[in-house]
């Protein structure tokens, strides 16, 4: 093996020696810890609280605090690393792990005051839960199109309201909201505050019944003259369109490496399976017509990797990454909708109940293509930035 010239570029799959150790420890937690739990949890609908205890001691809650507040002090390709492991034996527990970091905790690192980050950053490290809300009832892909009001009063400010879908509501205890101070200004009245469970007004609704990601909480909040301190305005009043829109573009390489996860997850039980099912005398996997289906999956897979991995390795270094981003989540949920459809066609009508894991992959795998900018908002993003 010959030893690359010290300027010459790495691959991207190409791990350094913290990333591998990452990568390590979060595969061998989730195949010991979440494998044997995937099924009771998608079937009741919800995490034991003991899983969420391990995954903050495993560090994945707070991949990119800071270690002088408890963190793990890590990077944002770690955060992409850690969420694919995950996703590739659940992809609900992908994206708990990355609601926290994608968006909340780097929505703080970015925008919050140092006392803020001083006091919230330990709490998420060590024990706290949180949840990202933007989407209302009426506005989704028009997210600043939102209702919920912000009123100033003394020394609060008084949201009243309702968010819809969000993710960890039932888990979270910290939810960066996102309200109007004045609905006429249009985007530039948005503004986010940091709202905690308990404060007076705010409680969590109706949890969805959904078709994937079933163990993921999707609930609404209800915000109902909640007063907020205005030590809890995160960034500026006026600003939190800025808030959203800087912490979206990266929460979506996220969901990116979810959808890799998956796809990856999908992959390797059709590789197992095919080996194993014999028809015609001999394993379905000895076709031709079966290798070719297979090559062509983890083909797609790997090109799925590479933008995403290429996408987070831009942001780690300060590039712009818009578009690539944007591209990784639009062709990794596609894939992974692929490759969760050829495995079930490859376990026939064992992929079809679920006493095998390849249907809830096919059923996990569509949210990919709605959250976080459903795949026609990301091709309006590439069709801007290369057309103009
Ligand atoms: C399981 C789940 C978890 C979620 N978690 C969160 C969360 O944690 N926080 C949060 O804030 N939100 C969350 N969401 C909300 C999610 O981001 C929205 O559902 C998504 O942005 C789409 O909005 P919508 O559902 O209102 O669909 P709409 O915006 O009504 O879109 C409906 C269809 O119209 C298309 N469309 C809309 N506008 C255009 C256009 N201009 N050009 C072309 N096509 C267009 C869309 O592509 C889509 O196909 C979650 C949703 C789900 C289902």
């Amino acid at each position: 093996m010959t030893t690359p010239a010290a300027d010459m570029p790495l691959s991207l799959t190409r791990l350094t020696e913290d990333e591998s150790l990452l990568r390590a420890s979060v595969r061998e937690f989730a195949e010991a810890r979440v494998r044997p739990l995937v099924r009771e949890m998608d079937e009741h609908a919800k995490f034991p609280r003991t899983l969420l205890d391990e995954l903050f001691k495993l560090g994945v809650m707070g991949i990119e605090i800071p270690e002088k507040f408890g963190g793990s002090g890590g990077r944002f390709f770690h955060s992409v690393l850690a969420v694919e492991e995950l996703s590739r034996v659940d992809p609900s527990v992908g994206v708990l792990v990355d609601v926290q970091n994608t968006l909340v905790i780097n929505a703080l690192i970015r925008w919050g005051n140092p006392e803020q980050q001083a006091r919230l950053l330990p709490r998420l490290a060590q024990k706290s839960v949180g949840a990202y809300a933007l989407s209302e009832a009426a506005s989704g892909s028009d997210a600043f199109g939102l209702q919920a009001r912000a009123r100033e009063d003394g020394d609060s400010w008084v949201l009243t309201g309702r968010k819809l879908w969000i993710t960890n509501a039932n888990e979270a205890d910290l939810f960066i909201v996102f309200a109007t101070v004045n609905p006429e200004a249009g985007y530039r009245g948005i503004s986010a505050f940091l709202v905690e469970r308990g404060m007076a007004g705010f409680s969590v609704g109706k949890k969805e019944d959904k078709l994937g990601i079933r163990a993921s909480s999707t609930c609404e909040l209800l915000l109902e003259d909640c007063r907020v301190p205005k030590a809890n305005v995160l960034g500026e009043i006026g600003k939190g369109y800025k808030v959203a829109i800087e912490t979206l573009n990266e929460g979506r390489i996220g969901i990116g490496a979810q959808m890799v996860g998956l796809a990856v997850g999908a992959l390797d039980c059709m590789i197992k399976y095919t080996k194993e099912r014999k028809q015609f005398g001999k394993a379905i996997a000895d076709f031709q017509g079966v290798q070719f289906q297979i090559a062509r999956i983890a083909t797609e897979i790997e090109a799925a990797r590479l933008l995403v991995y290429n996408s987070a390795r831009l942001r780690d270094q300060g590039q712009p990454f818009l578009t690539e981003a944007a591209m990784g989540k639009i062709f990794s949920s596609e894939v992974a909708e692929r490759a969760a459809s050829l495995a079930v066609n490859l376990y026939g009508g064992y992929g079809f109940v679920k006493d095998y894991p390849v249907e809830k992959y096919y059923r996990d795998a569509k949210i990919g293509q709605i959250y976080e900018g459903t795949s026609n908002l990301q091709l309006q993003t590439i069709a801007k930035q290369i057309l103009g």
